[in-house]
């Protein structure tokens, strides 16, 4: 019999296909779900619709309510491993033809063979990194890494520059829409208008890779135009410049559009051949090979129970509707109100407005991990099921007690003015703790331990903090301020 290989939204290049019979569906009670990003939306419709349109012939392709109407009761079907719990769960119910999942640099095989290494030690995102460039000999001379050093953090850890609005590069190469795109955006309006889904933050110009084509193009504009300075200013934020030189490849990643492997070595030779700094050079690789492969590889390894089955922080505060609706009018920290307002304009915040803002605020507030982990997941357009419950239930809201991270990421006011110049424009003063000037974030950083120290109190990590917290003279004034403060001060 011949099989016919139905591909998912996570599948989309060329990586996914062996030449044979395709089916693609476009099912919409995916949308329907929970509210989600428009652009994100649009993404996906339109990433489907560019692959349905490339494959032509060779791919059954339908547009239904939901994907039983097409695949119940086939028996000729054959998948690549698809990328979440509930995915894997149909392949198999339906008795597909299962292939190993592809997309990532470290196969599942190899990461199981390389954690029975480790026995019922942690699994180190450190270990898997180095293991993975010995492995694969990236970035290696011989048994050695490039340069002597496996980690250029020190290099990469600029402030921005003082006084600049941008980092003055040229704006990266965008898309070009097409009648594909106008025809995604008049449906989502046609279902928007007709209740069907409920889209949230805005949607266009697009912005990010679509098709193979569109990638291979970002990815080139990157290597010529930001890669040098990627590392740098990795963990820097200006208000005026959103994409910084961050890649803009993790929407094209995480559809299926590029094969990582390509991506890493393309980066990695741009070092080789004198063309880019190691530091950001070893800090794109890390990203990818090392913290986007852990992430997934962790999402099976801690099981499917790990998105709700942790709390240790006890957080319990539904998320607020300025997070739900990416509201920003009542945001009076400058810092929040420009991320969550980047994140309603283009879907996409870079990472250190993911952990150290959003995540920050959330963390100190006692938001629920698992609401702030599903809006993570459809906010995001990057967002997948895989990507982000080791990002968020365990890096940043450390509700699982320290399995992916040794301690909470919460950090006041003097880190965020340190990489940001958001302070520079806000009512607030980073420095001040108390009184009508006092830092949400300075201030919240000490309630927040107050109110968790019995939970951190046995973290080594944490002694420090926590005997500044007992050494704090205004601590209990700081704690009833930070109780009294409501909403988004
Ligand atoms: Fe954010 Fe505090 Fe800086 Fe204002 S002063 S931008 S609230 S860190």
């Amino acid at each position: 019999m011949t099989h016919v290989r139905w591909i998912f939204a996570g599948q989309l290049g060329e990586l996914f296909d062996d030449g044979g019979p395709m089916l693609l569906v476009e099912a919409r009670s995916v949308f329907r779900r929970r509210p989600i990003h428009r652009a994100k939306a649009h993404l996906i419709l339109s990433a489907i619709r560019h692959r349905a349109a490339e494959l032509g012939d060779r791919v059954e392709f339908h547009q239904v309510e939901h994907y039983s109407e097409v695949v119940d009761g086939r028996d000729d079907l054959e998948v690549i491993d698809p990328t979440s719990w509930a995915a894997r769960r149909t392949v198999r119910r339906l008795g597909a033809r299962i292939l190993p999942s592809r997309g990532f640099v470290t196969s599942e095989e190899e990461f199981a063979a390389w954690a029975a290494t480790r026995g019922t030690g942690r699994l180190l995102l450190e270990d898997f990194y180095r293991d993975t460039r010995l492995r694969t000999g990236l970035l290696m001379e011989g048994q050695s890494p490039a340069g002597g050093q496996w980690n250029y953090d020190h290099d990469n850890r600029q402030r921005p520059p003082k006084n600049a609005v941008s980092l003055g590069l040229p704006d990266p190469r965008w898309p070009v829409e097409d009648d594909i795109d106008a025809g995604v955006r008049a449906d989502l309006d046609r279902w928007q208008a007709a209740g069907e889904i409920r889209l949230v933050g805005d949607d266009g110009p697009r912005r990010f890779a679509v098709t193979g084509a569109e990638a291979q193009a970002a990815l080139d504009d990157f290597v010529e135009t930001r890669l040098g300075d990627f590392g740098p200013f990795e963990d820097a934020t200006l208000t005026g410049d959103w994409t910084m030189a961050h890649s803009l490849l993790s929407v094209p990643l995480n559809l299926g559009l590029l094969d990582p492997r390509h991506v890493v070595d393309t980066v990695a030779a741009e070092y080789e051949r004198g063309n880019a700094p190691l530091s950001s050079v070893e800090g794109f690789v890390r990203q990818i090979a090392g913290w986007r492969d852990y992430v997934w590889h962790l999402y099976w390894h801690l099981g499917e129970g790990y998105r709700t089955g942790h709390n240790t922080l006890r957080a319990t505060v539904d998320l607020p509707r300025e997070f739900r609706e990416l509201d920003t009018d009542a945001i009076e920290a400058n810092c929040l109100h420009h991320s969550i307002g980047g994140l309603r304009e283009h879907g996409w915040t870079h990472h250190i407005q993911r952990l150290m803002v959003i995540g920050n605020w959330a963390l100190q507030r006692g938001y629920d991990p698992v609401q702030l982990n599903d809006w993570f997941t459809d906010m995001f357009v990057d967002g997948t099921p895989w990507v982000m419950p080791a990002n968020v239930i365990g890096m940043s809201q450390h509700a699982d007690g320290g399995i992916v991270a040794t301690k909470p990421y919460a950090a006041g006011g003097a880190y965020i003015d340190r990489m940001t110049d958001y302070c520079g424009g806000c009512r607030f003063d980073p420095k001040v703790r108390l009184g009508p000037d006092a830092c949400p974030y300075t201030a919240g950083y000490w309630a927040f331990l107050d109110r968790v120290e019995p939970a951190l109190r046995g973290n080594h990590r944490m002694a420090q903090p926590l005997a500044g917290l007992r050494g704090l003279v205004d601590r209990e004034a700081v704690v009833q301020q930070e109780r009294e403060r409501e909403g988004f001060h």
